[in-house]
């Protein structure tokens, strides 16, 4: 018999664990694919340290080449139809059919939602975060502003880290006195998430480092020259920097598919993370898995750990043997609150009643944790 062909579309933090586990499960006569227009994808988790010079710009990186070594095939290209009817995958290298398909294509954002957006600065890519880590390394005095559009968005700590990151680089140079720093989130705490007391300590934690927090107040528009933004509770500003996290959408090719069943992320099965389509599996930023009030928070550690989940599933149908035990919806991220210590928030989301959730101290055993994360992302190891 003919060995099935696993096609795993994105090597972000989901795809890669995808491709990873299935390889590891499956003898060689079945073929393991990951296709992306990267070769080389960035952590975007190093952004609030890399922006302040705290990060290498050429360590940020890792090459999905490397798969090979593991009996993955890289395939470089842009994805631009999936045609799950005939079980093909148009891309910009040639059409490639599969058995399984894993789409782990992540956000895509809209600088067009916020008009103006594209004049400011941000941290939410990898050549914008190095645009503003130049303008950063300049700046003596002045006001930054970050400023988030409009939920969900991915990693919601980073806002409140790179706040709280600035805060520690002007400390560092001396020149904290000369320089206000604000955030303007669009939901009505900071943490959400996390629950009331997880919220609160984070505000206190800004406060005490004069970092002024502003809720419910999504920003809608920056000036021509990125220097002025207006925001949803009707107030305005003007900063030398304002750094915005732009509008996040599910990708054209993803929608156009139609296995999001036209909802504004793709919906999945929360168990095994199959959309509606049989052996499609739809996993990380790209979907939503609902937790009481919330959905599970985008961000790479459930990427990753959905990626896991799937390869496991995909492994067994396709050697017969017992579906593994469905996907727990664990995980936590980081939160830096300086260049030498992190907390970590997150927990379980996928208990009855909603997510439940621990925001830790900040401890530099946290920070050292937070490094090792890192290299093992470079690594592939998660
Ligand atoms: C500033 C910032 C800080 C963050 N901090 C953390 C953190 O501390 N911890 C954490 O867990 N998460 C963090 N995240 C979130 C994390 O980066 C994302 O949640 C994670 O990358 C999602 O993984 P994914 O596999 O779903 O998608 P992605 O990692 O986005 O991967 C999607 C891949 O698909 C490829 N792709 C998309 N469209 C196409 C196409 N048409 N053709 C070919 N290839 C395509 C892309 O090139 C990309 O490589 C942070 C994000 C930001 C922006």
């Amino acid at each position: 018999m003919a060995g099935s062909k696993v096609l795993v579309l994105g090597g972000g933090f989901g795809g890669v664990q995808a491709a990873i586990e299935a390889r590891a499960s499956l003898d060689s006569s079945h073929e393991v694919t990951i296709v992306d227009k990267n070769r080389v994808p960035h952590l975007c988790g190093m952004n609030p340290l890399l922006i302040v010079g705290e990060r290498d710009t050429d360590k940020t990186g890792r090459s999905l080449g490397r798969l090979a070594n593991r009996g993955i095939n890289f395939v470089e290209a842009n994805i631009d139809l999936i045609d799950t009817a005939n079980q093909q995958v148009a891309t910009s290298e040639g059409t490639l059919d599969y058995d399984y398909l894993v789409v782990a294509l992540g956000a895509a954002y809209d600088w067009d939602a916020v008009p103006g957006a594209r004049n400011a600065y941000s941290f939410y890519d990898f050549e914008y975060a190095r645009h503003l880590r130049r303008r950063i390394s300049r700046l003596k005095r002045g006001k930054i502003v970050i400023a988030a559009a409009k939920p969900p968005y991915k990693c919601p700590p980073a806002p409140l880290e790179t706040a709280m990151m600035i805060n520690w680089w002007a400390r560092k140079k001396g020149i904290r006195k000369d320089i206000d720093i604000s955030v303007y989130i669009p939901e009505p705490g900071p943490l959400g998430v996390a629950g009331k007391e997880a919220s609160m300590r984070v505000r206190k934690a800004l406060d005490q480092r004069g970092i002024e927090l502003v809720t419910a107040a999504g920003v809608t528009e920056v000036s021509a020259k990125g220097r002025e933004a207006s925001f949803a509770d009707g107030s305005s500003t003007s900063a030398d920097i304002i750094a915005t996290i732009p509008v996040h959408k599910i990708p054209d090719i993803v929608a156009e598919s139609g296995i999001a069943n036209g909802k504004p992320w793709v919906p999945v099965n929360n168990k095994t993370l199959e959309t509606s389509a049989s052996n499609v599996f739809a996993i990380g930023d790209v979907n939503v898995v609902p937790s009481g009030d919330f959905a599970i928070p985008k961000a790479g550690v459930f990427a990753a750990g959905q990626g896991t989940k799937v390869g496991e599933i995909i492994a067994s149908r396709i050697k017969g043997s017992d579906e593994p035990e469905p996907y727990d919806g664990v995980g936590f991220c980081y939160m830096a609150y300086s260049g030498g210590r992190s907390a970590t928030v997150g927990g379980e989301f996928l208990t009855d009643g909603g997510p439940q959730t621990v925001l830790t101290e900040p401890t530099v055993s946290g920070m050292k944790a937070k490094d090792r994360f890192e290299r093992d992302w470079r690594n592939f190891k998660i």
